[in-house]
């Protein structure tokens, strides 16, 4: 492991974790993934899980749009209740040719006020993952949530609001075209999958969604509340790494 990588986990708080391997002879790190092939989850068909609110855009008209066109469509978009509270909506941000899609739950307040997912506190921890995996915010990485709009309180978006929203990220990921696509944390999952999921239960396992590869992790922000985790979210970007690289 190089010097700039160990730095790295070391501050996600992983390097004790890493070194202790290293000390014991198992396998370093960077070598940490499962072997074995994984067990390919069934292709999920994206049907959103519930109707559309009826001032959302139709999804056949999303489903058409350019990357201007959509951006300005989730700006105005009044589908659900959170555009009540919100400051503006936070549509997604980063390469848009991407081979790595991360996709998490709704902007929180700091993104409502900036425009952009994954900043503050998590969107830091966020961004020493990716430079664990020699990523970068903006260079072959794009980020969404699975609602646009922040929540109020923080509070998980509902299922109901999953589903309004459901068309952007769609149309996103259709453009987007990503090799790998990285659900952060229970919501996101539900919004990829269509169904409610345990992060604990579909950690290691390869899902598909319309022929791209999905894998589940962590939210950051939980990982920032469960240090001891940590570890655990680091074997899943592993795993993601080895994925991108044999879809490549
Ligand atoms: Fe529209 Fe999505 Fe915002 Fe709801 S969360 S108002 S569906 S952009």
């Amino acid at each position: 492991m190089n010097l700039r990588r160990l730095a790295i986990l070391r501050e996600m708080g992983l390097a004790p974790l890493w070194r202790l391997r290293a000390e014991t002879g198992a396998e370093t790190a960077d070598t940490d993934v499962p072997e074995q092939p994984l067990p390919t989850e069934p292709d999920v068909s994206h049907a959103p899980v519930s109707p559309v609110a009826a001032s959302a855009a139709p999804a056949s008209r999303v489903a058409g749009m350019d990357w201007r066109e959509l951006e300005e469509t989730i700006h105005a978009c009044r589908a659900c209740a959170l555009c009540e509270k919100r400051t503006q909506a936070v549509p997604g941000v980063g390469d848009r040719q991407a081979r790595w899609m991360f996709v998490g739950e709704g902007p929180g307040v700091e993104e409502d006020r900036r425009g952009e997912p994954f900043v503050g506190q998590a969107g830091r921890l966020l961004d020493l993952m990716l430079a664990a995996l020699d990523l970068k915010r903006g260079e072959d990485v794009y980020i969404a949530n699975a609602v646009k709009c922040r929540p109020p309180h923080n509070r998980t978006p509902e299922a109901a609001e999953i589903a309004a929203c459901a068309a952007f990220l769609d149309r996103q990921i259709a453009l987007v075209r990503p090799r790998l696509l990285i659900a952060l944390g229970r919501p996101a999952a539900q919004a990829l999958l269509g169904r409610e999921i345990s992060i604990g239960a579909a950690r290691g396992k390869r899902f598909e969604r319309d022929g791209v590869p999905v894998i589940v992790t962590y939210h950051p922000a939980y990982l920032l509340r469960n240090p001891l985790d940590k570890g655990k979210a680091w074997e899943d970007l592993c795993f993601a790494r080895r994925l991108v690289a044999e879809a490549a």
